[in-house]
């Protein structure tokens, strides 16, 4: 029962998340395409720089938004094998300006050897963008910023098993209380109502990841913090 009732709200979650984001792709590109033509004149630099942030936020929700409409759509691109490193760099690029007003640190600790893994990689970078977006908020929300640590690492697997591959995203941020941990995945489980949380972001995040045939799960670091686990599966030679 419980489940049905999650099915049927995720439903209604496609639904919804297709139309808002039908409706914000076009003032979305009005936004870029105006930077875009202010930034072919004069413009003293401090101007010019504000213009190009506010060129370079606007093609991140666009981003944000076509990867959504395709979520919402369930057109889940052929999957491919993905570089989950690759994956990780390029989310922490599109997350630089929020990394640098959330007074986030980043340590970064990727495995050189990581394996690759089959996935659609817009929808493994919305998952990385949620988990790394959360953990600053979370950060800048207790103290005001902090360290953020991503991790990638390789489980070689035993016998037939290939293995996994894991990503782990930890922040020093007040951490997970007890009776939050089990309703985080939930769709529209949010503590950040009123700072504009939607509670959607780990339930998409989840339904990527079973989709992709992998694990989620989160925990409290010891010392203080919240820490994210993916794990994916290693791609099997074709
Ligand atoms: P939203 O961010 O819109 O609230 P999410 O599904 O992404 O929705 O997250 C749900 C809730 O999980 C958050 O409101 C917050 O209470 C909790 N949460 C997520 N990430 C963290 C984190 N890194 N540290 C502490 N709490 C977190």
């Amino acid at each position: 029962n419980d489940r049905l009732v999650q099915m049927q709200a995720l439903a209604m979650l496609g639904r919804l998340t297709a139309g808002v984001a039908h409706d914000l792709n076009n003032p979305l590109a009005t936004i870029r395409g105006l930077a875009d033509i202010m930034l072919t004149s004069e413009l003293d630099a401090e101007v010019r720089s504000e213009l190009e942030t506010i060129r370079k936020q606007a093609e991140y929700s666009g981003h944000m938004v076509s990867t959504l409409l395709a979520y919402a759509r369930r057109q889940r691109g052929e999957p491919e094998k993905v570089n989950l490193n690759e994956i990780i760099s390029q989310s922490l690029e599109l997350l630089a300006f929020q990394a640098r007003v959330t007074n986030t640190r980043c340590e970064l600790r990727l495995d050189e050897r990581l394996p690759l893994t089959w996935g659609d990689p817009s929808q493994l970078q919305q998952v990385v963008l949620n988990l790394v977006n959360n953990a600053m908020q979370a950060m800048a929300n207790s103290h005001g910023g902090g360290t953020l640590r991503v991790e990638s690492a390789w489980s070689p697997g035993e016998g037939a098993s290939l293995g996994w591959i894991t990503l782990r995203v930890r922040d020093d941020g007040a951490g997970i209380p007890e009776d939050v941990l089990p309703r985080l995945f939930q769709p529209y489980f949010t503590t950040r109502g009123a700072a504009g949380g939607t509670g959607l972001g780990l339930s998409i995040s989840a339904d990527i990841v079973r989709r992709h045939n992998g694990r989620i799960w989160a925990e409290n670091n010891p010392r203080g913090g919240a820490c994210f686990t993916v794990q994916l599966p290693v791609a099997a030679e074709p």
